[in-house]
């Protein structure tokens, strides 16, 4: 796969990525987060990520368990990429920033951001919701 160019909307930061997988590795996801941006991701190694301009525009933002590591531009608010929390050599890179491509495509897979394999076994750990009394009574 050749590497693809991207930019933040306003074009201050500047990049260069080799897909994994090219479009295949398209994906919409349903956690609190992605449901809010909207973004379709595309996947690609973090070693594979070559800013070209604009690197220290981005601001970092994260949330519950702030291992994964969501990125985007501090001037126009666009993000451009996150690198995993289910595997942190892997990054999910917004579609709609690569040149050429658009994230308008139907039949997008939508993965099970809300139970992510960490959490449910966070879940299973505590256990208490499971067995509260009161429940029962319900
Ligand atoms: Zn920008």
């Amino acid at each position: 796969m050749n590497a693809v160019k991207g930019s933040c909307h306003c074009g201050t930061v500047q990049f260069t990525v080799k897909l994994s997988d090219g479009i295949n590795s398209a994906r919409r996801c349903d956690c609190s987060l992605c449901l809010r941006r909207g973004a379709v991701a595309v996947t690609a190694m973090k070693g594979d990520i070559t800013y070209t301009a604009g690197a220290d525009n981005l601001t970092l933002y994260q949330f519950n368990t702030k291992v994964a590591e969501h990125y985007f531009c501090k001037t126009c608010g666009i993000y451009t990429h996150h690198n995993r929390r289910s595997n942190p050599q892997e990054a999910g890179i917004n579609l709609a920033c690569l040149a050429g491509h658009t994230p308008l495509l139907p039949d997008v897979v939508v993965n099970d951001g809300r139970n992510h394999p960490t959490d449910v076994g966070r879940e299973l750990n505590v256990g208490v919701l499971r067995f509260e009394p009161e429940r029962g009574r319900q």
